[in-house]
């Protein structure tokens, strides 16, 4: 069980709105997700070219 943020009521961990007030409840999990899916291809791109630039570097030492 969980509490609603809004209300305070006790809701079901799997309710994802809160019977006694409508508030949407959002798993925290949810937004874990969400960064990685706002980032654009180019971003995508250079992050696996940095990790690898940085990869190369470390083995050239
Ligand atoms: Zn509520």
């Amino acid at each position: 069980m969980k509490t609603c943020p809004n209300c305070g009521e006790t809701v079901p961990l799997r309710a994802k709105q809160c019977p006694n007030c409508g508030q949407l409840l959002g798993g925290s999990s949810r937004q874990n997700r969400h960064w990685l899916r706002a980032l654009t291809p180019t971003e995508i791109f250079l992050l696996v070219l940095g990790s690898l630039m940085l990869g190369v570097f470390l083995v050239a030492l």
